[in-house]
């Protein structure tokens, strides 16, 4: 007898959005417009190193353009491929909507692994990946705005955006073609957190629900809860830092590359995270126990498991044994659709990726916003809101005769920057969209799981913009 082999990355997506479509009325024809990618470009370049060519394979795919511009990361990984890429491309679509944050979802990757290069390699290598790629209009400030994902980050984004303005020096807006930038280069206070925090506002907003939490078989606030972590890089290091030093939580495991560190009594991340930069891996790290096989312990026992380094880390071999209560998903698709469906049926609860992992493009979008808007957050009200904090304490102070304490007289005397305005608005996109996800989770009929309500939410938000355009 032959096994069923598990869907592709790409196929899982699609086949949530049908669990989910299937449970909406949605026009004949417009469910294959939503769900079906409407672009993709795969380019081949050569770059020279010295007196040899090495060939580069990369891809973009645009997968709705129901609003514009598109948004989505690029990723440099010596193993993605189209049906990656386009996967991506979708999640990025539902992502958006479900957050509200008025883009398409769109995704970009290089075959590369970045290890293997110096920067200045590397920077020719984005340049010329970039110059290909904005000269077919799948980077544009109006159209198409990349982000850092796996591999990238704001180094990656600079070059980026030096490299469109290069090519188009009249464009006034030339800064808001890629986000997530140096704060230097037009990036914004808050964006290389941004995902890693989300992920905390969107724990914190799931625990304020006891009658979700209850659905766990947990009970409590994040306090003291036990998390598994895979990946410390920019999602897996922000989550697991913020959880453990601002909300008590204890990270019981973390998981690299080379293995897995453990210690009931909670690891400290910032140590954790000097310990692999200088020996470049979690091995022997002092005081911990030392897995070589990482992929074991994300069955270790724990309340959160949250993967965040790659996909298709919990598939329907390992599902069964997982034994975390709640699996928080930072990472994009690490559950594989098989997977889904045995954990769902042994009773765990999953936060997923297009909801939890969205607080990157929701700070990529007030990034944006600030580049076309050529203006920094807070500029023109903090100072405002200075005096108007002053005044209060002096009209308090006179008619209690008593003098406000300091610690209150600092609170009232700061005015918001950019970094409180950009962390108050994220955590005001991810609590709604949480309360949007629950209500339909709660309220409408067939909707087995949260993953189940996310895609009903998105879907909703996307069919409406097709009905409404007429398209
Ligand atoms: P990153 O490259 O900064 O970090 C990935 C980390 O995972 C690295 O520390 C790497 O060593 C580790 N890793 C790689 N393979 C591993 C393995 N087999 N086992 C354990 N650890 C492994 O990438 P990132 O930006 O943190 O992205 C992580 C995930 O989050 C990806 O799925 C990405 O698509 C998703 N994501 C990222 C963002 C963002 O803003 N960066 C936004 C949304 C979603």
């Amino acid at each position: 007898m032959t096994t069923r082999q598990e869907p592709s990355f790409l196929d899982g997506v699609n086949l949530m959005f049908d669990r989910a479509a299937a449970t909406l009325s949605i026009p004949h024809g417009l469910s294959e417009q939503i769900k079906l990618s409407n672009s993709v470009y795969q380019v081949r370049f050569p770059v020279r190193f010295q007196d040899e060519y090495t060939m580069f394979t990369g891809w973009r795919a645009v997968h709705s353009e129901h609003r514009l511009p598109v948004k989505g990361g690029i990723r440099f990984a010596p193993c993605v491929d189209q049906d990656e890429v386009e996967a991506l491309a979708a999640l990025m679509t539902y992502k958006c909507a479900i957050v509200n944050v008025p883009f398409g979802g769109s995704k970009g990757g290089l075959r590369i692994n970045p290890r293997e290069y110096n920067e200045e390699q590397l920077e020719r290598i984005t340049r010329r990946f970039a110059r290909e790629l904005i000269s077919k209009g799948f980077i544009s400030p109006s159209l198409n705005v990349p982000a850092p994902d796996m591999g990238t980050g704001a180094r990656e984004m600079a070059w980026i955006a030096d490299t469109y303005r290069e090519q188009s020096p009249t464009d006034i807006n030339a800064l808001a073609c890629v986000t997530g930038k140096p704060t230097t280069q037009g990036g914004i206070s808050g964006r290389v957190e941004a995902t890693g925090r989300g992920v905390q506002y969107a724990l914190r907003e799931f625990f304020r629900h006891p009658k979700d939490v209850a659905l766990t078989g947990l009970k409590g606030t994040l306090e003291g809860k036990r998390a598994v972590v895979q990946g410390l890089g920019n999602v897996g290091y922000h989550a697991a830092k913020f959880l453990s030093e601002e909300d008590d939580c204890k990270i019981v495991a973390i998981v690299e590359r080379d293995g897995a560190i453990l210690s009931e009594r909670g690891l400290v991340v910032e140590d954790v995270l000097a310990h692999v930069r200088e020996h470049g891996g979690v091995a022997g790290f002092p005081n911990a126990d030392y897995v070589e096989n990482g992929l074991q312990v994300l069955e270790a026992d724990c309340d959160i498991l949250i993967p965040a380094a790659l996909e298709r880390q919990i598939t329907r071999e390992n599902a069964p044994r997982i034994r975390a209560r709640l699996i928080a998903e930072a990472a994009n698709g690490p559950v594989t659709f098989d997977a889904d469906e045995i954990l769902r049926a042994n009773g765990k609860v999953m936060l997923p990726d297009v909801f939890l992992n969205a607080g990157g493009v929701v700070v990529s979008y007030f990034e944006w916003i600030k580049n076309i808007s050529h203006i920094r957050f807070g500029r023109l009200g903090r100072r405002a809101e200075e005096v108007r904090g002053r005044n209060t304490i002096d009209l308090f102070e006179q008619m209690m005769n008593r003098p406000v304490p300091a610690t209150m007289q600092e609170k009232l005397l700061h005015g918001a920057d950019e970094l409180d305005l950009v962390r108050s608005g994220l955590d005001d996109s991810m609590r709604l969209a949480y309360q949007e996800i629950r209500e339909v989770l709660h309220t409408k009929n067939n909707i087995p799981d949260l993953r189940t309500a996310a895609f009903v939410v998105a879907v909703e938000k996307v069919l409406r913009t097709y009905s409404e355009m007429g398209a």
